[in-house]
């Protein structure tokens, strides 16, 4: 009985509305579905939710649950951003949106020098735009406080779920911006698991540039080290469509499995359990 906590729809950046979302995960057997829409963010933005918007999403969302809740679990969600000094998952406007659970993402790390919004899951060719004027083009700096912010996310306002935790290292893809093995980039990565695994959170793998690129956020380089943390992850695939609800699923599935990880978390309102990947595998039809 598959599961989903991570969804955009046209309430952000994503397609089609929450029930579109709904009826695509019954005819798929999931067991819930948790929308996640980008937050509002005192900026203009083209992805987040306008400000104007959060009570009729959250208000819509509570309507559904009721209609299909024979039929499917409903959750309530935000994909909060983090956004150092300025807001995060334990804002007050987020704590009195009464939300199930809440990931936590960072995107926008430092703005460019004319104050524009900078966010690191933007094209190429912004990406490097803004680690040539904000990080004097040092990536190592620009990687090195990525991670820097999502740890103090993690420490001061602890998420539900943390949003795909190595997303920095998507353009290189591109070309090589840097050695994904390299000592540094790997003690950062076991740093921010040992804050993860410390305040118990949950990583989620992200599975959104699965089918495009092949790539996982957490890719499969982190999967020993979640196992022996004992960090509770879950499989998201971060859609902004509703035919994308389970994209790479059994992949992931069996990429955890193969590191010996056998269960992952089932998030319910302010709570959790756990089920065996096989269980969550079966009786669904993808
Ligand atoms: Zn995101
Ligand atoms: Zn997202």
């Amino acid at each position: 009985m598959m599961t989903n906590y991570h969804c955009h729809s046209h309430y952000c950046d994503g397609t089609l509305g929450l029930e579109d979302y709904i009826v695509a995960a019954i005819n798929k057997g999931m067991q819930a579905i948790g929308f996640s829409g980008h937050s509002p963010v005192p900026f203009a933005s083209v992805w987040n939710m306008p400000a104007l918007r959060l009570n009729d999403y959250l208000s819509e969302i509570d309507t559904l649950r009721q209609k299909y809740a024979p039929r499917i679990s409903v959750l309530k969600s935000l994909e909060v951003d983090f956004i150092d000094g300025i807001m995060g998952p334990y804002s007050q406007w987020v704590r009195d949106a009464k939300l199930d659970y809440v990931i936590g993402s960072v995107h926008y790390t430092r703005p460019m020098p004319d104050g524009t919004p900078w966010s690191i899951d933007d094209h190429l060719g912004v990406f490097l735009e803004g680690v040539r004027l904000v990080y004097d083009n040092d990536i190592k700096s620009a990687v090195m406080h990525y991670f820097d912010l999502q740890r103090r996310m993690i420490v001061d306002q602890t998420p539900d779920i943390i949003g795909h935790l190595d997303k920095i290292k998507m353009h290189n893809r591109h070309r090589p911006l840097f050695d994904e093995s390299a000592t540094w980039y790997r003690d950062e990565l076991r740093h921010l698991l040992q804050c993860v695994a410390d305040k118990g959170t949950i990583v989620e793998i992200n599975t959104k540039s699965f089918c495009g690129n092949g790539l996982l956020f957490p890719g499969e380089d982190l999967f020993d080290w979640l196992r022996e943390l004992k960090i509770p992850v879950v499989i998201n695939s971060d859609s902004h469509h509703p035919n994308h609800l389970t994209d790479g699923f059994e992949h992931v599935a069996a990429l955890l499995l193969k590191h010996h990880i056998h269960e992952v978390a089932c998030v319910m309102p302010h709570s959790r359990n756990f089920i065996s990947i096989h269980d969550w595998l079966n009786h669904s039809t993808l």
